[in-house]
């Protein structure tokens, strides 16, 4: 990552900087090259102008044509060229460097000239611009002679020569400070990280209570307050987990502990009448019931707690279900004389696990039994809209302190122990119902007044969301 880092400070820094040098040298030398060519071309008009004016053409005795000719050879110095004029007949009538004069030029150049085009070549490699003007009679329009002018652009090249020298200078330096400046920027930003890095090796190497920080940048503060927030989940969640493990261990042991003294009682008697192994073997029994039950809703949570891929889902009827679970408790309820009632508003079929919802059902109506003075009532209700249905279990039963109905979910939790207890109650029912409910999507509240009577209401949907 440092070196990618780098690698993309290094090609955003430097790449734009050296293109646009070289693209500004080349515009440098194009615009100069221009110029001088038009600074030239309008010397040479004159030129021409003059010719024509003093008939250069017609006869060499002209009075002025000296004047001429010696502002021709300045031009040509100052350019540091050569100039050639030719008649229509391609005879060099003069020569700035007098070397030619009299002589036939025959060239491509020279050819187009007298025959009325201007010309231009460039010769970058030899530095040297070569320009052929045809010399026109504005009365006649006749070409009467021609301008052929070759010119170094020596200074320009160097010019650019000595920019490019610089620019490359230029380039270098700046290549090491960009550099440098990846190099530093690179090591700030993944400091942070290599902070993180060892942070999550020491929490993984166990040192669980240690909080994360990383400081530097904002972002950074916001995934350490994130990554602290899931720490704290998960402590949370290995808090609970041993939590839930002594206390299971716990409520095992209880039954067992209970088994041990009422045998070890019966052994350290002699002569013991039948009546008493009796009476201490049926309370061995019951231990024996109670741990079975602890053990049975152990498994029924720990099947909650899977995933929702374990969900069996049916289309079944809700109705049919209910009178079901009401049918087998109602010998429950007759033992102490109380009222079970079902009013049911609609025929109500929806998508649910038949075993996990009638588990739920038949908890709230075991318990609202179970936590209801005698000659009680228990009120079951069931409605449903386009989207949900609705189940209300009322009791007019013992009730639940208001300082009690945020934990009565809570796996092993039991207002009064001992009533819990003589009851058969493992702590786990009310857990194992939620659960269930909530891995059918739905929602599950409670309403209570101590000595009056309980009430849950739980709403699922009518068609599974997976
Ligand atoms: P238990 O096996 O002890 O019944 P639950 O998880 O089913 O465990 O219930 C937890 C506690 O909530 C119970 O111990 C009881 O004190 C209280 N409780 C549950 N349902 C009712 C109810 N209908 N009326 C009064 N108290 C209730």
């Amino acid at each position: 990552m440092k070196l990618q880092l780098i690698t993309v400070c290094i090609l955003i820094g430097i790449l734009p900087i050296f293109a646009m040098s070289q693209l500004l040298l080349k515009t440098y030398e194009r615009r100069a090259t221009d110029q001088k060519i038009s600074e030239l071309a309008h010397n040479i008009t004159i030129i021409s102008n003059l010719l024509l004016s003093n008939g250069f053409f017609a006869s060499a005795e002209s009075p002025d044509i000296n004047g001429i000719l010696s502002e021709i050879a300045q031009v040509a110095d100052i350019y540091e060229g050569r100039i050639l004029i030719v008649d229509s007949g391609l005879a060099i009538r003069y020569d700035t460097y007098g070397l030619e004069e009299g002589k036939t030029l025959i060239s491509e150049e020279a050819v187009q000239a007298v025959r009325g085009t201007n010309g231009k070549y460039l010769d970058r490699e030899n530095q040297y611009v070569e320009l052929t003007y045809p010399v026109i009679n504005t009365d006649t329009k006749e070409v009467v002679g021609g301008i052929i002018t070759s010119f170094s652009i020596v200074g320009i090249q160097d010019i650019y020569d000595n920019l490019q020298q610089a620019a490359v200078l230029m380039f270098l330096v700046l290549a090491i400070l960009v550099c440098t400046c990846a190099i530093l920027y690179g090591n700030f930003y993944l400091k942070p990280l290599k902070q993180m890095t060892s942070s999550f090796d020491r929490w993984s190497d166990g040192l669980m209570d240690e909080k994360i920080e990383f400081k530097g940048f904002k972002e950074m503060e916001t995934i350490s307050d994130s990554f602290n927030h899931m720490l704290s989940r998960l402590q949370k969640l290995e808090d609970s987990r041993q939590e839930f493990v002594s206390n299971v261990s716990h409520e095992l042991k209880t039954p067992i502990t209970s088994i041990k003294v009422l045998s070890d009682s019966l052994l350290s008697q002699e002569d013991v009448p039948n009546e008493l192994y009796r009476e201490f073997l049926v309370d061995i029994t019951e231990e024996v019931e109670r741990e079975n039950k602890i053990i049975t809703d152990l498994l029924s949570l720990v099947k909650m707690d899977k995933t929702a891929g374990e969900m069996n889902i049916a289309s079944i009827n809700i109705n049919e279900l209910v009178e079901q679970i009401l049918k087998r408790l109602q010998p429950i309820a007759n033992k102490r004389s109380i009222e079970l009632v079902f009013e049911s508003f609609r025929p109500v079929m929806a998508e649910v696990d038949e075993v996990k919802l009638s588990l739920a059902i038949n908890n709230l109506i075991e318990n609202a039994i179970k936590y209801n003075f005698d000659e009680g009532w228990v009120h079951v209700s069931l409605n449903a809209d386009h989207k949900f249905f609705y189940l209300k279990v009322a009791d007019s039963g013992v009730g639940i302190p208001e300082d009690a109905q945020d934990s009565i979910f809570e796996r092993f939790y039991r207002v009064d122990k001992a009533r819990s207890r003589e009851t058969g109650g493992t702590g786990l029912g009310l857990s194992i119902t939620r659960n269930a409910i909530l891995m059918h999507r739905g929602a599950i509240k409670v309403y209570s007044k101590e000595q009056e009577g309980t009430t849950f209401t739980v709403r699922i949907p009518l068609t599974y969301i997976a």
